[in-house]
């Protein structure tokens, strides 16, 4: 599929992707408590690590050459932008060294201005986004330096824990898996709250976020080390970290640039992108293809009689339907509104209508969640095919439009080709 079905959240310290983080109706209230209840445990757990936390220099220089390393990662990426919808950082570089080296007080303390500077500086989130994000981190960051720090009580009075070789490092690397594990349950449980619909699998790992967190845990663990060695050397390990940051937030916005953030299918001009490659490939090799244009019936009612943030579920719901429905290698997209595109490579007439009557079905069974009911909704769907309908993408965007129209005309919840009397009728 050539959908972009990007489902990664962050945990490095960022986003969601936005539609988990949109509380459906009868949710907010689950989702505030759950917030309240995490910021409190922040907040308590960081003026009680603050009462017990020894005032040493080095502690704070330490924490300073962090935050200014983490403040200038953030500021050299600032230019680049910050992707809407999902967004992974490399910011647990600085983070995880601080959860090692420094008392759990500092890790609880280390978020706050740098989503203050991302918040003020990148993008501006809905605030409860961020607290939560920051409140997780810190928590996570915590636990991670509360267990390393049992045993390894003075990881910067010497570098035995590192030359030993054992338990220091595995230690640290076991540590910076626990700062993971819970910043992503901290953050993946306010997800499902927001929306119970969601997979856990999905807010929980997925493959890329899983290869995100391993780099993130191997650079964090070496900017520990290197730290606990001599803070000097943080200066050889900035210029790796921005750089990579860098090629991180370039290739989510190459990602998001392409991706309707709505629905996370292809946005409409990807989406011919992509379209007119498989085309040019159908017209050299011969192959059939087919276009089919899907319209949601009555839309306008559903935004009308529930809102239009169930409105919105439903065009989610409808494009997770048209993701799992079609095969790799079909192109989906958003065309606007509630109106989608499906491009066929290789189908034949009976092929396209076989798979445009099991979408129209797959679509009838779909129940939103609204208040005490459900929503459901039908669509009708115009079929074209390539040399019978029209021999570019405009030809055949405009018979799959007048095929749509018959559809309606006729009654709605249908498939039709254009009419006989249409561009090439069959
Ligand atoms: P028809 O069966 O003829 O297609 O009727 P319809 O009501 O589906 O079509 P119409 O074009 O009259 O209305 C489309 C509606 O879709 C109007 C617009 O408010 C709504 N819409 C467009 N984009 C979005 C969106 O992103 N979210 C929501 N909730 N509604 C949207
Ligand atoms: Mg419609
Ligand atoms: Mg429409």
């Amino acid at each position: 599929m050539t959908a972009v079905q990007s489902s990664a959240e962050d945990r490095g310290g960022e986003l969601l992707r936005k539609p988990r983080w949109r509380a459906v109706s009868g949710r907010p209230t689950v989702l505030s408590a759950y917030v309240v209840v995490v910021v409190v445990v922040h907040l308590a757990l960081t003026a009680t690590a603050l009462f017990f936390a020894p005032l040493r220099l080095n502690d704070l220089w330490t924490f300073g050459a962090l935050l200014a390393c983490g403040a200038v990662c953030i500021e050299a990426s600032r230019r680049l932008g910050m992707p809407a919808g999902v967004a992974r950082d490399l910011l647990s570089a600085w983070w995880l060294p601080t959860a090692l080296l420094l008392p759990p007080a500092y890790a609880l303390l280390f978020p706050i201005p740098l989503q203050l500077l991302l918040q003020f500086r990148v993008r501006r989130t809905l605030l409860y986004r961020r607290i939560l994000v920051t409140a997780a981190l810190g928590i996570a960051g915590a636990c991670a330096s509360v267990v390393f720090h049992a045993v390894i009580p003075e990881p910067l009075g010497g570098i035995g824990w590192i030359v030993d070789g054992w338990p220091g490092v595995p230690l640290a690397v076991a540590c910076a898996v626990l700062f993971t594990v819970v910043n992503t349950f901290i953050v993946a449980l306010a997800a499902h709250a927001s929306n119970p619909e969601t997979r856990w699998r999905d807010v929980l790992w997925t493959r890329e976020s899983l290869l995100l967190d391993v780099v993130e845990l191997c650079v964090g663990v070496i900017v520990a080390i290197s730290a606990a060695l001599s803070l000097g050397l943080l200066l050889l390990t900035l210029p790796p970290a921005v750089l990579l940051q860098r090629s991180l937030m370039h290739q989510q916005l190459q990602a998001a640039a392409r991706t309707d953030a709505k629905t996370g299918l292809l946005n409409a001009v990807a989406w011919q992108r992509e379209a007119d490659t498989e085309l040019a490939r159908a017209q050299r090799t011969q192959d059939p293809l087919a276009l089919l244009l899907i319209d949601i019936d009555h839309f306008k009612r559903v935004n009308d009689t529930y809102g239009h943030l169930i409105g919105d579920q439903v065009l989610v719901g409808m494009a997770s339907t048209l993701v799992h429905q079609l095969r790799e290698y079909d192109v989906v997209g958003r065309f606007g509104g509630e109106e989608f595109v499906v491009l066929l490579p290789g189908a034949d007439t009976v092929e396209a209508c076989r798979v445009a009557e099991r979408l129209r079905n797959r679509v009838r069974r779909l129940a939103v969640p609204a208040e005490d009911s459900t929503v459901g909704v039908t669509v009708s769907v115009g079929v074209a095919l390539l040399r019978l309908h029209g021999d570019d993408m405009i030809e055949l965007l405009a018979a799959a439009d007048l095929a749509l129209y018959r559809a309606k005309q006729s009654g709605r919840d249908r498939v039709c080709l254009p009419a006989l009397d249409g561009p090439r009728a069959t």
